[in-house]
């Protein structure tokens, strides 16, 4: 088991780099196995710069804390479409420990990707699988969730 270390902070380098497209699936196997291990079972997704790897791969938790929960490895993933309709919610990032920020994101999007065997799969995924995706794949552009941040006129009041 090799759990690696997490990069942290919105000015390094790594995290602010745009990773590049996985061409051989089959040279990232470490790769994958070293993510699934560094996730922790509260974690809900994990990008390759998050781990210092400029590589187009994230690994994500669908359908949390239900009987669904299933992990998901994405090679290159791609968004293809993305609702208008759009939602504010609440975003942690592994890379920015102990931050909360708001964040809009679209309702209902739909992800191509490649899986762990090279083959290509599409899922059309809505509110938190969706945001999820949103906030992982943003990584792979060496964007993060604080470059987002929305100002939520209600905290406040709550
Ligand atoms: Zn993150």
């Amino acid at each position: 088991m090799a759990k690696l270390k997490i990069l942290t902070g919105t000015d390094n380098k790594i995290l602010r780099t745009k990773s590049v497209e996985i061409k051989h699936v089959t040279k990232i196997a470490k790769l994958i196995k070293d993510m699934k291990d560094t996730l922790d079972a509260k974690d809900l997704g994990l990008a390759a710069p998050q781990v210092g790897e400029n590589v187009r791969m994230c690994l994500i938790r669908l359908n949390p804390s239900t009987k669904s929960e299933t992990l998901v490895f994405m090679i290159n993933p791609k968004i293809t479409e993305m609702d208008k309709e759009k939602e504010i919610g609440e975003e942690g990032c592994l890379s920015l420990p102990g931050l909360w920020v708001n964040v809009e994101r679209a309702k209902k999007i739909t992800v191509k990707f490649l899986d762990t065997k090279g083959k290509e799969q599409i899922l059309m995924l809505e509110r938190l699988n969706a945001r999820i995706i949103q906030h992982e794949v943003d990584h792979l552009d060496g964007i993060l969730m604080v470059d987002r941040a929305v100002f939520d006129a209600n905290a406040g009041l709550r």
